[in-house]
């Protein structure tokens, strides 16, 4: 019983992927774009290792979490098995995680201020890692939310170029939850073109396919694969 039961759940999960894998292709198809220029990034916050394992099994290698220290927990130990695993920091970064996210993540997409990209950029240089960077920026310029304000943007990609020598690959946004997300998608587009960015991270599982024919090159879906959280 309890065997087939997780049977189920594994068949229902791999369903949910392999939907949102068929949607991402279906609107970069709409947006006259290939495929393959969507990165889907599985958002597996608050999910161990068991219930990640089937879609690893199942090729995926492309993952997010929003905590260092909950990612340090789980991705060692699933690295050790899969070690072409690409894992996105995508929630706030502390300057005081700073070498542990260096050490952990692939793709760190919280930068969002001088201090963070220093912290960052002494950590790289210290333990030899080279992780893409991306500036997450407040799109809707909200006080209780990270990300670079958007008047900033072009000037802080600037500085972490000039000033702290980091290579910026992209821009993350996440638009305010109740407006229309599709003018914040145009505007991290508007944005990544000003400052001479070529990769954009957005869309979640609501919006990812708005998100595709904005240009986002990155989405980051959780919830329509693993479920509700
Ligand atoms: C949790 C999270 C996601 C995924 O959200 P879903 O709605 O579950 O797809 C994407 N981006 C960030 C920054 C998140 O924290």
């Amino acid at each position: 019983m309890q065997h087939s039961e997780n049977h189920d759940a594994v068949e229902q999960l791999l369903a949910r992927y392999h939907a949102v894998c068929g949607e991402i292709a279906g609107a970069a198809s709409n947006a006259g774009r290939d495929k393959s220029a969507v990165a889907l990034v599985a958002v597996t916050k608050t999910y161990d290792g068991e219930a990640i394992a089937p879609v690893l099994e199942a090729g995926h290698r492309i993952f997010g979490e929003n905590r260092v220290q909950e990612a340090a927990g789980k991705w060692p130990a699933l690295r050790a098995h899969y070690p072409d695993i690409e894992l996105h920091l995508i929630g706030p970064l502390q300057s005081n995680k700073a070498a542990e996210a260096v050490a952990l993540f692939d793709c760190i997409e919280s930068i969002d201020r001088d201090k963070i990209a220093m912290a960052v950029a002494r950590e790289m240089k210290k333990q030899g890692r080279t992780p893409k960077l991306f500036v997450q920026v407040n799109t809707g310029d909200e006080a209780q939310k990270a990300g670079v304000a958007t008047g900033d943007t072009v000037a802080f990609v600037e500085r972490c170029r000039n000033e702290h020598g980091l290579t910026i690959d992209g821009l993350m946004c996440i638009p305010p939850v109740d407006e229309n997300p599709g003018p914040h998608f145009a505007l991290l587009a508007n944005l990544a073109e000003q400052a001479g960015v070529p990769q954009l991270s957005m869309g979640m599982s609501a919006d990812y396919e708005t998100a595709i024919g904005f240009g986002a090159t990155h989405v980051r879906v959780g919830s329509a694969i693993f479920g509700a959280r």
